[in-house]
């Protein structure tokens, strides 16, 4: 089959990113992103990679998504890669939740379209975006398969013991209140790429997996399967983010509520937008966070340190979650670069067989690789993440295999 190009579009609320991979090998054939939809100074930017081309810029207004996907269609003819080549197999998706329904990437069709759209509830601000990329795709490429890989589906085999929040059954039900987790492509890529690098079947080996962006989620996996995860409904719960509070007490929304009189919105944006690292020092990046550190400022060392024990105490959880640990796998922007939080992380863990060796720790890849001392009962590794490839490839095997 002459077909072997899969497109990769991460629809946002007002940007698309994506990537055109060809399935021989999984070499990524283009990259870009259209930022600020909707806006004056919407911006394009392309990079041809397989020809090694020169990264192209543009600003200027991009009113909607349609007019977003015509624009990266434009600049990869330009490269010979247009969207109307028969070399095209498919489109592969982010979705971000899937519910209970969807435990598997899908093709989409009518039905499929509709129940994305009946998960709005539950995702209000990522399924409507991921709903227009679609159909904005489908528009372009009538023809072609279309595929939803959604973010929630490595998180449907949590047994009910980690999925259900210990609240009236009936409540939990009717509003379809559950423990959804989210970040799934890569907790899947990077859990079977760190069994890789261990030399063993995923089906062999627990990983505790720290995914550390500027969204941050840990899962435990236990031969290849999601035990559990900590983000919840929302993407709001568990470890402390750029932006997000991560795990607080319930009861601060009533008393914000109550005696500070906020409303439910002012709650929603404090803790999503303005908490987390952001809302305890005024950055969200680490580098900035960690040069603040150096310098010896007080107020981004305390944020240090509440990331730094709130990782810890879901390491604690994961492991006894989990029983048996072979390896704690550090990935995406912070798990992959920022080496300081991973030694603070790790340190003190030695009675739980964990430790960073600190030479290891600071070389600088973009390779899977080990950074525990030589003969650790636990390998603590940095695994770069790909959720691109990741999507590409299920994507793939849902269309070629038809
Ligand atoms: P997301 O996909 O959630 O937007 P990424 O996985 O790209 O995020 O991670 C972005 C974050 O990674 C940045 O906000 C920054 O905190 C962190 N980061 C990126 N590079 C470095 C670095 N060299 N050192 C420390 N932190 C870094």
């Amino acid at each position: 089959m002459s077909s072997t190009r899969v497109l990769v579009l991460n629809s946002g609320s007002s940007s698309v990113k994506y990537q055109l991979l060809d399935m021989r090998g999984g070499s990524r054939l283009a990259v870009g992103l259209v930022e600020r939809i909707g806006e004056e100074t919407s911006r394009l930017k392309h990079t041809p990679l397989h020809s090694g081309g020169e990264t192209r810029e543009s600003t200027g207004p991009i009113p909607d998504h349609e007019a977003a996907l015509k624009a990266v269609s434009e600049e990869l003819t330009k490269d010979g890669l247009g969207l109307d080549s028969p070399e095209l197999a498919a489109i592969g998706h982010r979705v971000v939740h899937g519910g209970k329904s969807f435990t598997e990437p899908t093709v989409i069709d009518d039905a499929v379209l509709a129940e994305i759209e009946r998960l709005i509830p539950v995702a209000p601000l990522h399924n409507p975006a991921n709903l227009t990329g679609i159909r904005t795709a489908q528009a372009l490429r009538p023809d072609l398969p279309q595929v939803a890989v959604f973010d929630t589906a490595f998180h449907t085999t949590m047994p009910e013991a980690a999925a259900r929040y210990a609240i009236d059954v009936k409540t939990a039900d009717e509003y379809r209140v559950r423990r959804y987790g989210f970040h799934g492509t890569s907790h899947a890529y990077v859990s079977r790429a760190t069994a890789e690098l261990l030399g063993r079947a995923p089906e062999d080996v627990n990983v505790i997996v720290l995914h550390l962006g500027n969204g941050a989620s840990a899962s435990a996996v236990e031969k290849g399967r999601c035990v559990d995860t900590s983000m919840g409904l929302t993407p709001l719960e568990g470890l402390v983010m750029g932006t997000r509070s991560g795990d607080l007490d319930p009861a601060v929304i009533f008393h914000l509520a109550r005696v500070g009189g906020l409303s439910t919105d002012e709650i929603d944006t404090l803790l999503n937008k303005r908490s987390g690292l952001i809302g305890l020092c005024g950055d969200n990046d680490m580098r900035e966070i960690r040069r603040r550190v150096d310098e010896g400022d007080e107020q981004a060392r305390l944020a240090f340190d509440i990331y730094i024990h709130r990782l810890k105490k879901y390491i604690g959880a994961y492991y006894a979650v989990l029983g048996r640990v072979d390896a704690v796998a550090f990935t995406a922007g912070v798990g992959e670069n920022a080496a300081p939080v991973r030694e603070a992380a790790i340190a003190g863990l030695q009675e739980l067989g964990l430790a960073v060796d600190e030479g290891l720790n600071a070389v600088r890849s973009d390779e899977p690789r080990l950074i525990s001392p030589a003969g650790s009962r636990v390998a603590v590794a940095v695994v770069p993440t790909d959720e691109e490839l990741e999507i590409a490839t299920q994507t793939y095997a849902l269309v070629a295999r038809k």
